[in-house]
């Protein structure tokens, strides 16, 4: 009651204007009903990649998980990075707007408290090179792995691994190059004492990164590797 009562007078005090249209929210929340239900949802996807599938196909994977199944099991991904969500994330990386955090971790936790399969014991927040990290000043992956964490009682480690060089944005290679950017970019700091992880990154664009991440989790011991994205690409 008493924790209601202080959102309530923070909304008052401090009223929240949506990021993409800039009404007044009503909540501390930095964006409005009306424009998280215009955002691109991703209604229905393969579960191990979350490619969006046809309406009514048979099988729960994508032909491509199917032929070469990638190394993590599941992913969950809210929304296709499209307009407005690809704005939110740029302006998030690129322009240091962290007051987005909150509203995209309560998304992504609110989605994994409605399922049924059990939690991880452990998130893992895609590393950043120590060099980049510097340049930006925080890894927008972890800022929402120890929210997402918060909200759902499951501990962070950001420290379990480490990004080994500093990788050309995958965005710019082409697909093949992709794939040799990332090989053996990350490496495990310390012991793995648990068996199911979730990665946690802010978009996933062809699951490159997601998949050299948990290779090199299972190799180290871990059995169910998930990935939890707010936005997926492709
Ligand atoms: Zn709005
Ligand atoms: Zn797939």
């Amino acid at each position: 009651m008493v924790y209601n009562y202080a959102q309530w007078l923070q909304s008052r005090l401090f009223p929240s204007h949506c990021r993409l249209c800039g009404a007044a929210t009503g909540t501390t929340m930095k964006l409005c009903a009306q424009c998280l239900a215009d955002s691109p949802w991703i209604r229905n996807a393969c579960i191990q990649c979350s490619t969006p599938l046809p309406q009514h196909a048979e099988n729960s994977r994508c032909g491509h998980c199917q032929q070469r199944p990638p190394a993590f099991d599941t992913t969950t991904a809210l929304f296709r990075y499209q307009p407005p969500v690809d704005y939110l994330i740029k302006q998030l990386k690129f322009a240091n707007e962290l007051a987005i955090i909150p509203v995209l971790s309560a998304l992504l936790s609110a989605r994994l408290t409605t399922r049924a399969a059990p939690l991880p014991s452990l998130l893992v927040p895609v590393p950043l090179h120590h060099t980049r990290l510097r340049e930006r000043g925080f890894n927008q992956a972890t800022e929402l792995a120890r929210r997402v964490g918060r909200e759902l009682g499951v501990r962070t480690d950001q420290r379990l691994c480490k990004r080994n060089r500093k990788t050309e944005p995958q965005s710019l290679l082409s697909p093949n190059a992709r794939r040799l950017n990332l090989r053996n970019a990350f490496s495990m700091q310390r012991e793995l004492v648990t068996r199911h992880i979730a990665i946690i990154d802010d978009v996933m664009t062809t699951g490159h990164t997601g998949n050299e991440l948990a290779r090199v989790l299972k190799q180290a011991g871990a059995e169910h590797v998930e990935v939890w994205v707010i936005a997926r690409a492709g």
